[in-house]
């Protein structure tokens, strides 16, 4: 099980892996939901309980959900309900999964939302194809292959970054946390979320290595009096400051 963290969140690093949010009361399908995903090289992370599944999603909007029907605190299709009715989770992908014997609930699921419905029990691979398929067809919509903010130009594609013209040596850190900010102009994420969502490895890497990492970005993005398209939120965090390029 190590190994397998280990692999994937080295493969996670490389370039970040779509994030997927379980959320199954059930202990030893959980665990092998997550044992499955992480060996797809996913980013996973797994709750137990509704209520903490809606405080995991007002934190953080994975690429996916995973979502069992019947649950401690809130029910799935609850939650699937208000993340319907959000904004920023809206298209969303969320597969609920079911027991049997709950299949005449289906239609009740797929009318509040749910891009998919899965009865109990299925197999890990048949699951496994339905998540691909569905962050296949969610990605075009979510996932540009350009981004450009004022005079910054980033390819994800090449993996390379452009400030008028000027090609900017950014090392692999560098770039995936100016991607990941530029991705959510204006929005602001503490370095916690940034160690989690662009390094992908919380608990083992100090906060400040978030400094060190924003330091390095800045210094190739800005020469002489250029703007500085960073914004350091005082006892906060960072974002990529949503004005940049309008003035
Ligand atoms: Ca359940």
């Amino acid at each position: 099980m190590n190994e397998v963290r280990l692999a994937s969140a080295r493969k996670a690093s490389n370039d970040r892996a779509p994030r997927i949010l379980v959320v199954e009361d059930e202990a030893s399908l959980g665990l092998l939901l997550v044992y499955n995903l992480e060996a797809e090289g996913f980013q996973v992370e797994h709750v137990e309980r509704g209520d903490d599944a809606e405080m995991r999603l007002a934190e953080a909007v994975p690429d996916l959900v995973i979502l069992d029907w019947m649950l401690p605190g809130v029910s799935g299709l609850e939650i699937c309900r208000r993340l319907r009715a959000r904004d920023d989770t809206k298209t969303m992908p969320i597969i609920m999964l079911t027991a049997r014997g709950e299949e005449s609930e289906r239609v009740r699921g797929l009318s509040v939302g749910a891009d998919d419905y899965v009865v109990k029990p299925f197999s890990a691979p048949e699951l496994m194809a339905r998540v691909r398929a569905l962050l296949r067809r969610a990605r075009p919509e979510r996932v540009a292959s350009r981004l450009v903010a004022g005079d910054i130009d980033l390819d994800r594609e090449t993996r390379r970054a452009k400030r008028s013209e000027r090609e900017l040596h950014l090392g692999p850190t560098e770039f995936r946390l100016l991607e990941f900010l530029m991705e959510k102009p204006g929005r602001v994420f503490s370095r916690a979320q940034l160690l989690d969502s662009v390094w992908g490895l919380s608990a083992e890497i100090d906060e400040r290595t978030v400094d060190v990492h924003v330091g390095r970005l800045r210094k190739a993005l800005i020469r002489g009096r250029e703007k500085d398209p960073i914004r350091t939120v005082r006892g906060t965090g960072y974002s990529f400051d949503e004005t940049f390029g309008r003035s």
